[in-house]
């Protein structure tokens, strides 16, 4: 029997199409096609300005440079994250104030938010994760903003598409940035997308993202001043996107409404598969949201179980069933860990629900014949190990 990997993206001869005209034309860096990828995406997100960049962690360090995060600066953000959240922070030498997650949704806890916004002054941005692709409390974490007077930058890099009570998400924070990374829900290979509506970010961001260079290339090199000319003011970054991965942006763009649909019905498939399970099916928090379904995260109820997670993930792989953990909570990493004083017991709900969590394949990609095979190796499983 074949082997399930965990994820596969979904690509097509449109992108491969369009991948090799934009090789065939010679322009292979930031130009046209880059240009057309932003306008769309803009467009989709029903947002003003989008700027494509080369990574989410790359747009997630332009947002807090944009928001003027520096030395001294605090930023509000969730424990069980990818380290690239928490990361950006320490780039710009501002420290981040890890807090922990709702027991159910594994968002980030707003009443935590508060806790944390009361004790630290310095506090200058709340940088919220969809986990999974279910969107975070917008509606709370916006009003504490305003109440306290700092910024939201969202990691979206989940949430495409995902909306908060009927809004987009990417219309509702400051910034909002998006990942395209070979196994997110739309790929352009590694990849990201800053969006906003305020156009002082947006120069600050076009000009960090090359060399802190006021003009970008593609201007350069249509603009009526000498192709020659530019003008450096500040130390910037090689953060660009190419025309490269943009081709395949731009078509995996429209389909990123159809993908969504897909991995909503494989999440639904196995919802109603596992009620009878010693587990705990992904929590919806609005059941007339957008959940994006990036993840499926299914809980084992270990205590009705004589294995543990791990134990759960080896004997899956034996069945040619890959899987995977999201996340290693940053308080469980050396450097988080030893560079803030954290522990287990500060994070109770991530802790608790880094031994009882596996993420399952759930992608477009899969047949309904693989779905199946996932369905009945986890219910095979489990049924054995039952108490
Ligand atoms: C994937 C991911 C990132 C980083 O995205 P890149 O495009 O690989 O830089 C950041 N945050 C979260 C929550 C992610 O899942």
């Amino acid at each position: 029997m074949s082997f399930i990997p965990y994820a596969l993206p979904l690509t097509g001869e449109e992108e491969i199409q369009e991948v090799v005209d934009t090789i065939r034309s010679g322009w292979l860096t930031t130009g046209p096609k880059t240009k057309q990828f932003e306008k769309d995406f803009s467009a989709f997100v029903g947002a003003k300005f989008a700027l494509a960049v080369n990574s989410a962690t790359a747009g997630l360090h332009l947002g807090l440079e944009a928001l003027g995060v520096g030395p001294g600066d605090k930023v509000i953000t969730t424990v069980h994250t990818f380290t690239a959240t928490a990361e950006v922070i320490r780039y710009l030498g501002a420290d981040p104030i890890f807090v922990d997650i709702e027991g159910d949704s594994f968002n980030i806890d707003c009443d935590a938010i508060e806790e944390a916004l009361k004790q630290n002054p310095e506090v200058k941005v709340i940088l919220p994760v969809h986990y999974a692709g279910q969107a975070a409390n917008m509606t709370r974490i916006m009003a504490l903003a305003k109440q306290y007077n700092v910024k939201v930058m969202e990691d979206a890099a989940h949430a495409l598409p995902t909306t908060h009570n009927g809004q987009m998400i990417g219309t509702i924070a400051d910034i909002t940035v998006y990942s395209f990374y070979a196994n997110k829900t739309i790929t352009t290979g590694e990849g990201g997308m800053v969006v906003t509506n305020n156009e002082d970010y947006v120069k600050r961001i076009s000009c960090m993202r090359l060399h802190g260079i006021s003009k970008d290339v593609f201007d350069r090199f249509t603009s009526t001043k000498p192709s020659w000319h530019y003008q450096v003011v500040a130390p910037g970054f090689k953060y660009n996107m190419t025309d490269i991965a943009a081709s395949m942006g731009i078509h995996q763009l429209k389909k990123a409404n159809v993908l969504q649909s897909r991995r909503q019905a494989i999440a639904e498939k196995y919802n109603n598969a596992f009620s009878d399970l010693p587990v705990t099916t992904p929590f919806i928090t609005n059941s007339s949201d957008v959940h994006s379904w990036h993840l499926y995260v299914l809980q084992l109820n270990i205590n009705e179980l004589s294995i543990d997670r791990d134990e759960f993930i080896r004997i899956m792989a034996d069945k040619g069933i890959g899987t995977s953990v999201h996340y290693i909570p940053l308080h469980m990493h050396p450097y988080w860990q030893d560079n803030y004083n954290l522990t287990e017991g500060g994070f109770p709900k991530s802790s608790s629900a880094f031994y009882r969590i596996v993420s399952l394949p759930n992608y477009p990609k899969m047949t309904d014949e693989q779905v199946e095979r996932v369905i009945n190796t986890v219910r095979e499983i489990l049924l054995e190990h039952k108490k």
